[in-house]
């Protein structure tokens, strides 16, 4: 256990306000295994007030130097990948060699990526008879929740920072260790005070100050659809730009002439990972009513699989979301084909992985984001039936499409109304703008798109 003192504002470790503490919980073990200062209005205030400060000189800092400082920021966090990955795997739970390859490798390649991308956009450009600047949007308020913490970080702070922006980051109450290496990194690759800043603390506290803070231009926030959606009021009322990147119930869609064994098992691999707490992550599976048995039975054979070599869920609250969200499934009429809402271990938050069969469209599992190790099986009749099966929640965040050849799955996925769609098993691409339709949120992130979303237009007219 240790005790972790103080928040990252301008340029040091400054100590907190208050004198409360966030207690960070293993959830495979439920032993503590550190505290970190619960940050209140005034820390917040702090490092408003350093992140403006510092916005007129990294403003105008030519981007090849931005693009220095975000290279050396990717060679710390690169020195330390494995500190990262055990810190992620302490707070999170997920099991190391995961964390070593998503929650620390992906982001330290993101970083690198925004350094790339800093030192070549064209931030200038000529527009008939006008010079078009594409200028940093401000002071960056980024609020990030459990499920990716270093990912989630980068993928707001890296194209904020290239942008020219200014940050201050709230990161979620279950992982603020892994915010804390972040901030150590941004300190030893040399960013000019201010231009980075950490306020560690509970979100209606620390988050809602920073989203209502009048000195925030653009709040970023990932979570919670019910969170984003009052973080939506409160920039709507202030004029301020938001991107949110809320939830999803993300479809699988198996047209019957693809691989069905192997689309089954990406599936069932794809809800499982993480323990099944990605946004994205495709929560249905659609199957033709012809090979609906044949598809249960896969699925259940390969979720037994992950038994051991699932991790837990973040924490106690979750785990009984997750397990209400079973029993409430099978209480609709779905049936358990595996797992359950029963408890695997006796010590940590374990959810089995669990296959939901004959799951209808309007239960409450084929409807609500549940982030856990929890998927649901449809049955289609034809193609439209999958379409309107597979638009037919508020949510369009990813989804996937498997058919026997690439132009079918392509043409049913152009029909899908949701942001990202993986054609017969592709590959996951953090350079492709990732962000959702409908209520999965508002705006972009990752790749070029990424970086947009923090600058804004300004045309001189010749
Ligand atoms: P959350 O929305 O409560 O938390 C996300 C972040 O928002 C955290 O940093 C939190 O401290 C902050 N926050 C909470 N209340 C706030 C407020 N009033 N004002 C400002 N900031 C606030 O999400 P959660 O409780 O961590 O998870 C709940 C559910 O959210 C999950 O079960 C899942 O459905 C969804 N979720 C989605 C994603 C995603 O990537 N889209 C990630 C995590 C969770």
């Amino acid at each position: 256990m240790k005790a972790h003192d103080g928040m990252y504002i301008d340029g040091a470790w400054r100590p907190a306000a208050g004198r409360d503490v966030i207690e960070v919980v293993n959830p495979a073990d439920e032993r503590v295994i550190g505290t970190v200062p619960a940050g209140t209005a005034e820390d917040v205030d702090a490092a408003v007030r350093a992140a403006r400060a510092a916005l007129p000189g990294w403003s105008a800092t030519p981007p090849a130097e931005r693009a220095a400082r975000l290279a050396a920021l990717r060679d710390a966090l690169a020195a330390r990948e494995e500190e990262i990955a055990e810190t992620v795997t302490a707070e999170l739970g997920s099991p190391l060699a995961f964390s070593r390859t998503v929650h620390a490798g992906m982001p330290i390649a993101v970083a690198g990526f925004y350094a790339g991308l800093a030192a070549t956009y064209v931030f200038e450009e000529k527009v008939g008879n006008s010079t078009v600047y594409h200028e940093p949007v401000g002071v960056v308020g980024a609020i990030t929740p459990w499920n990716y913490p270093l990912h989630q970080i980068v993928a707001k702070t890296a194209p904020a920072l290239a942008a020219g922006c200014t940050v201050v980051l709230k990161p979620a109450e279950d992982t603020p260790l892994t915010a804390r290496l972040f901030a150590g990194a941004v300190d030893e690759a040399g960013l000019p005070a201010g231009v980075f800043n950490l306020v560690t603390g509970v979100g209606p506290v620390a988050g809602q100050a920073l989203a209502e803070h009048p000195d925030v231009d653009l709040v970023s926030f990932t979570g919670s659809t019910a969170v984003g959606r009052r973080i939506g009021a409160i920039a709507g009322a202030a004029v301020k730009k938001v991107a949110l990147e809320l939830g999803g119930k993300s479809a699988n869609v198996i047209l019957p002439g693809a691989d069905l064994a192997r689309a089954v098992n990406v599936g069932v691999a794809n809800v499982m990972s993480n323990s099944g707490q990605t946004c994205s992550a495709w929560t249905r599976m659609l199957v033709h009513r012809d090979q609906y048995d044949e598809a249960v039975a896969l699925a259940a054979t390969a979720a037994a699989k992950y038994g051991e070599r699932i991790g837990p869920v973040v924490n106690a609250k979750q785990r009984a979301r997750v397990r209400d969200y079973i029993e409430k499934g099978v209480a609709e009429g779905a049936r358990l084909v595996a797992g359950g809402p029963g408890s695997p271990r006796e010590r940590g938050y374990f959810v089995s992985p669990t296959v939901l069969a004959d799951v209808t469209p309007e239960m409450t599992v084929a409807q609500e984001e549940i982030f856990g190790p929890v998927l649901s099986i449809l049955r289609y009749d034809d193609e439209e039936d999958a379409l309107r099966i597979a638009n037919g929640t508020v949510y369009g965040l990813a989804g996937a499409v498997w058919a026997g050849d690439e132009a079918e799955a392509v043409a049913f996925a152009r029909r899908l109304d949701t942001g990202q769609v993986d054609i017969n098993g592709g590959r996951f691409n953090p350079l492709a703008p990732f962000g959702g339709y409908k209520q999965s949120g508002v705006g972009r992130e990752l790749g070029t798109h990424g970086l947009t979303e923090y600058l804004q237009t300004k045309s001189l007219q010749f």
